[in-house]
């Protein structure tokens, strides 16, 4: 019998068992895959740590502060470039009339996206503070990014699609024109210091919340196959151990953390209808990313060290992210973020061919790098996002409300936010909910 049994490995599960434990929790963390960190993976390519999952670590947020008291080494992202792959061509610069002006574009279509990366600039100035958007800035205004750009030529719009997904994820339909814009915008304008990057890569975090723990029972390979309560209200876990051939276990706990993508919540447990309903509500799409480390140390290739963001119209993914510009050491690594490919499950086969693909596309947005890949890496993921979308906004206190007091929720798509800094604020708040009710509890 434990106090607290957390299913998933990720970081609200890991920050949750965290907090909880050093309140004296007999806490047991159950993580289906072989490893811990869930969608904050880093993979090691050519020896240098690289993001398939989430990236940067936003200034001033959850994961910043647990990061800094965790004592991981960070950097800001200080991009000095914005690039743009339109019919063929990449051209990148550090003025974005000069990029503007350099594209392979008519001149009605470099008129309408002249005007539109002037206006975004301007609002993204009237609309931040510091990088962050100001309080009184709408969330979810009425108007949706798409609005803006279905007036421009299809040429301009599939540059500005590619962008907009690329940094939010969602299609631009889906999205208010506040938030996508002040993402993309955030790109335009350069924006330093709000994001930030693990050296060691995001995993970094869940590896070193992970290596505190002391007395939580980690066990890795166990998924969840369901869960029940009892007649005296306490759950009980069905688990398979992938490891023995998905060999059975059992184990019951007085409170239980549901810290894994929303959409495989409903599969697992029996709950109340207006549970059930704000997880229809979540929206976490899949995504595919390819991470490629390369060698620039020719003279000639000196400018792609600066290369920092790139939107890519008509490539399989749709940016290309260099999270360390300017590093000078003769390497560079780029992500290339395929949200609007969606999940792709071959991906993950090895053998599928669809690294390849994908190795090939990225020698289309830089050509100059045909024979100078060092490693590359691709990762599918079937739910990679918790969008922000009003119904998730509006179904949020549902989404975190416990059910019968014991059964809680927490991770990126119960938070505010979304992102690691969404499930590390999570974590908190479950862990403080289960600590009142362990203390008031009769047990
Ligand atoms: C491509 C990409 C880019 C991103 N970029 C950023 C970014 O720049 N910054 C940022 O902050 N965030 C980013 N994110 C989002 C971030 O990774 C997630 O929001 C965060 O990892 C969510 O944490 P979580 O603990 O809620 O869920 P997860 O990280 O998904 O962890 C859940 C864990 O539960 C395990 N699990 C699932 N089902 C079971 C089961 N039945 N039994 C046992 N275990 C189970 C999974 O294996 C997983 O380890 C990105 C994500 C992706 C995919």
């Amino acid at each position: 019998m434990y106090d607290v049994a957390i299913i998933g490995g990720g970081p609200a599960g890991l920050a949750s068992a965290y907090n909880l434990e050093r309140t004296g929790q007999k806490v047991v963390l159950l993580e289906e895959a072989g490893r811990l960190g869930g969608r904050a993976k880093t993979v090691n390519v050519h020896g240098e740590p690289v993001n398939m999952g989430a990236m940067f670590v936003y200034a001033g947020t959850a994961s910043h502060e647990l990061a800094a008291e965790l004592g991981i080494n960070l950097e800001p992202f200080e991009p000095t470039t914005f690039g743009i792959h339109v019919n063929g061509e990449t051209v990148v610069s550090t003025d974005n009339d000069d990029l503007v002006e350099r594209l392979p574009l008519t001149e009605e279509s470099r008129n309408g996206l002249r005007a539109f990366i002037d206006r975004a600039t301007s609002e993204y100035y009237a609309n931040t503070v510091n990088g962050q958007l100001r309080p009184a800035t709408p969330g979810f205004g009425e108007e949706s990014a798409q609005s803006r750009i279905s007036d421009l030529p299809q040429e301009v719009q599939e540059i500005l699609t590619a962008a907009i997904r690329g940094g939010s994820v969602a299609h631009p339909s889906e999205l208010s024109a506040t938030y996508a814009l002040r993402y993309f915008a955030s790109y335009l304008v350069k924006e330093k210091k709000n994001r930030v990057v693990s050296i060691m890569g995001m995993e970094a975090i869940p590896t070193a919340l992970a290596d505190a723990l002391q007395s939580t029972e980690v066990h890795l390979n166990h998924r969840v196959e369901t869960i029940h309560q009892d007649d005296e209200g306490q759950w009980n876990l069905q688990i398979a151990i992938e490891s023995e051939g998905g060999a059975g276990r059992s184990l019951t706990a007085r409170h239980v953390i549901m810290a894994i993508p929303a959409p495989r919540i409903s599969t697992m447990v029996k709950l109340p209808d207006w549970k059930t309903a704000a997880l229809d509500a979540v929206q976490t799409p899949g995504s595919t990313e390819l991470g490629v480390v390369v060698d620039i140390s020719a003279p000639e290739l000196a400018a792609v060290d600066d290369w920092s963001f790139i939107a890519t119209a008509g490539r399989a993914f749709d940016v290309v992210i260099n999270p360390r510009p300017g590093r000078k050491d003769g390497t560079a690594q780029f992500v290339c973020y395929g949200n609007s490919a969606g999940y792709i499950e071959e991906a993950n086969d090895p053998t599928s061919g669809v690294l390849e693909h994908w190795i090939e596309e990225f020698l289309k947005v830089a050509p100059q790098l045909r024979g100078r890949i060092l490693g590359a890496s691709i990762q599918s993921w079937q739910h990679c996002f918790s969008l922000l979308t009003p119904t998730r906004a509006s179904a949020l206190p549902q989404l975190q409300a416990p059910v019968d007091g014991t059964l809680h929720f927490a991770g990126d798509y119960s938070s505010e936010t979304a992102g690691t800094h969404g499930a590390y604020s999570e974590a908190h708040r479950v862990s403080r909910e289960i600590l009142l009710a362990l203390s008031t509890s009769t047990y």
